[in-house]
């Protein structure tokens, strides 16, 4: 892969498995010094972080065990990344978790977790890494945010407020930075093929009475009109252009990549 990124650093959070681990590899292929974020059991956070060494120069890359629920934590490890790898050229935020129950049920904590996790530690990162990226003036800092930040479904009120917020928030810091070298863009996925994403088939087959082909297609994918998982490595390349040299007219921008969901 062209070395496009060869000399930069770069911080994703949410990287010990699924879509940010995609994005890790993908920027370490670029040649960007990736430092990784998440939980995990030891061996699968070692296991992301040889993955992503395979996929770069060879080098383990660091791992920071911030919970991003804590503001604290968010700012400390943008400050290890910059001690670790040097100043913060590319900020991913990718973490989140999701919960589903209608408002009235809906608990408190998890509202405030998926508020924290999804919406608040973008905002404490960004602001963590901006200086640097203004003195420098060139910076990209890339959302996942999801289509559930341009469109809504019932049950999801913490996470779809969350993402609302996520492309919100990435136009304003956009704005903010029009003039300059940074970019901040949101990429707004549907439904991604990941472990966690996958182990909701099952159940909605045994659920509905029926096959697991048939619960992916008329269950969990009927808001996708591909009928068909976006796969982490189709996310992954567009963060690798969002992150790249070669976008820095596309600012403020909350692209889609959902087989047609948000469109319908
Ligand atoms: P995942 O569960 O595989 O990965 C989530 C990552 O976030 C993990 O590394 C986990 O350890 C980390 N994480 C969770 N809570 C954390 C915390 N408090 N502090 C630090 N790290 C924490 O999920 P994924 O499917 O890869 O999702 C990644 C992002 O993509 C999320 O923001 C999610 O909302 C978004 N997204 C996913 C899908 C999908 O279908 N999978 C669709 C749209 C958007």
């Amino acid at each position: 892969m062209e070395q496009s990124l060869a000399g930069r650093t770069a911080l994703v959070t949410g990287s010990t498995s699924g879509i940010g681990l995609g994005i890790a590899r993908l920027l370490a292929a670029a040649g960007a010094r990736v430092m990784l974020n998440g939980f995990g059991k030891p061996e699968d956070i070692e296991a992301a972080r040889r993955a992503v060494a395979e996929a770069g120069d060879g080098s383990l890359p660091p791992h920071s065990a911030a919970d991003l629920s804590k503001p604290d934590q968010v700012r400390a490890m943008c400050a290890e990344a910059a001690e670790t790898l040097g100043p913060v050229d590319i900020l991913v935020n990718n973490a989140g978790i999701q919960f589903t129950s209608p408002v009235e049920d809906f608990p408190e904590e998890k509202w405030d977790a998926i508020l924290a996790i999804n919406l608040s530690a973008n905002f404490h990162a960004s602001k963590a890494v901006l200086p640097g990226m203004r003195a420098r003036n060139w910076g990209r800092i890339v959302n996942i945010a999801s289509a559930h930040g341009l469109v809504a479904s019932p049950e999801k009120v913490a996470y779809v407020t969350a993402k609302h917020g996520v492309v919100g928030m990435t136009k304003v810091i956009a704005l903010e930075v029009a003039q300059t070298g940074i970019t901040c863009n949101a990429i707004c996925p549907g439904f991604v093929r990941t472990p966690l994403a996958e182990a909701q088939v099952g159940p909605l087959a045994q659920k509905h009475g029926v096959s697991e082909e048939a619960a992916l297609k008329d269950y969990l994918l009927a808001k996708q009109p591909s009928k068909r998982w976006v796969e982490v490595e189709e996310v992954a390349r567009m963060a690798l252009y969002l992150c790249g040299p070669g976008s820095g007219a596309v600012n403020g921008a909350a692209l889609s990549i959902d087989g047609g969901w948000v469109a319908a």
